[in-house]
């Protein structure tokens, strides 16, 4: 027990020291602020109080007042390229970087902002040459990063590849996710080019990087369905439910083309209705009703969307239940049914959506790269209805 006082006497020393600290902060940042200008302290007012267009008219007069201050030529760029004036961030930049006197931190500092601003006004070139020209230093790091968000852009996803795993030798956390959807990128390539064997071996160095890498299964079915391997392209896509359930909706109506160039639309109804059974989802149950409703008839599909609605009522599925009524009801009340669907479906016409969970962009088709944020897979393989999207 009297070892454990001696922390006692720890506590007000590191508050003393705390203390002791804060005042010669305070000491040193006041004497440091004597020398700026009041216009300075205007422009943090403005920028403080949201107030951009006024913050920057007080900048620019301290940067006239006394051009020595390079942090503010930093804040003032930031500012211009933040408000999408790019051509005054560029040519702030460009002033930082006209001094012969700078020294090499800053210039590697208005180095990478000068890049940033080519970036946001979309000169790919100038942006990568610049990057590229921060090998070393605290920027060389940030400045690989946006090389690779450029080599995204031109889809020059060779360079992205290289791009991703000089990154991960600074440093960087692990990309395997990134790679293998680049190399995913080029096997897509290889497939519309029609060239197999390259397909192929993308979709290898994609499942080596990311064995958890789904779109790759679902290539490499799309490369044997290509070359009229219907048994092998199933047993592909198949395999999408050992890896990720959630994405077998991308695979659905594949699958039954598959089966039905086999001859075989029976097995591929028996194998989705199991889907839908084991993860009930309105994408999967849409693929499934008509096939089920095409081969077995209105009630078997009724039936279907029935036991999907228990399971997760949506006004999608209810669309879907009450076309099943409808095909089996008599008239009047088939036209009562046909009335309560197309009122939902007026409803509903354009809700469901693929939403990224890292922007929130909704979109109709499904990327595996967000349009909006450029994340990658950042969208759930499921379309949400926007109801149950905020619930
Ligand atoms: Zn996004």
């Amino acid at each position: 027990m009297d070892l454990d006082y001696w922390w006692l006497l720890v506590i007000p020393v590191a508050f003393a020291l705390g203390w002791m600290a804060a005042r010669y902060d305070l000491k040193t940042l006041l004497s440091e602020s004597a020398n700026l200008p009041r216009s300075y302290f205007r422009g943090l007012n403005f920028l403080l109080n949201e107030q951009p267009d006024q913050a920057i008219d007080a900048f620019i007069e301290v940067v006239k007042l006394d051009p020595e201050t390079i942090e503010l030529h930093f804040a003032l760029g930031n500012l211009f390229r933040r408000r999408g004036e790019t051509d005054r961030a560029i040519r702030v930049h460009q002033n930082l970087l006209s001094r012969a006197d700078l020294p090499v931190k800053e210039r590697d500092h208005a180095l990478f902002e000068l890049g940033q601003d080519f970036l946001k006004a979309g000169l790919l070139d100038r942006a990568e040459e610049t990057f590229r020209s921060l090998q070393t230093g605290d920027h060389a790091l940030g400045a690989q990063r946006s090389l690779m968000t450029i080599y995204e852009i031109e889809k020059d996803w060779n360079k992205s590849i290289d791009t991703a795993r000089r990154l991960e030798t600074m440093g960087a956390a692990s990309l395997e996710k990134e790679v293998a959807q680049f190399h995913c990128e080029l096997a897509q390539e290889a497939l519309q080019q029609q060239k197999p064997d390259e397909a192929r071996r993308q979709i290898t160095l994609a499942l080596k990087a990311n064995p958890q890498n789904v779109r790759a299964t679902i290539l490499s079915g799309d490369v044997a369905a290509a070359a009229g391997e219907q048994k092998t392209a199933i047993a592909q896509w198949r395999k999408v439910e050992e890896q990720n359930p959630a994405y077998l909706p991308l695979v659905a109506e594949k699958l039954m083309k598959a089966y039905a160039a086999l001859g075989q639309q029976e097995e591929g109804a028996n194998l989705l209705t199991t889907w839908v059974d084991r993860y009930p989802t309105n994408d999967l149950l849409d693929v499934a009703y008509q096939h089920v409703a095409a081969l077995r008839g209105p009630d078997a599909a009724h039936a279907l969307a029935r036991t999907q609605m228990q399971k997760s009522p949506t006004l999608a599925g209810m669309t879907r239940l009450l076309e099943a009524q409808q095909a089996t009801a008599e008239e009047p009340r088939r036209s009562e049914l046909d009335l309560m669907r197309t009122l939902i479906k007026q409803r509903t016409k354009n809700l469901p959506r693929y939403t990224c969970q890292n922007c929130g962009f909704r979109a109709r088709l499904f990327y595996w790269q967000c349009p909006g944020c450029s994340g990658w897979e950042t969208y759930a393989p499921r379309r949400i209805e926007p109801m149950a999207a905020a619930s």
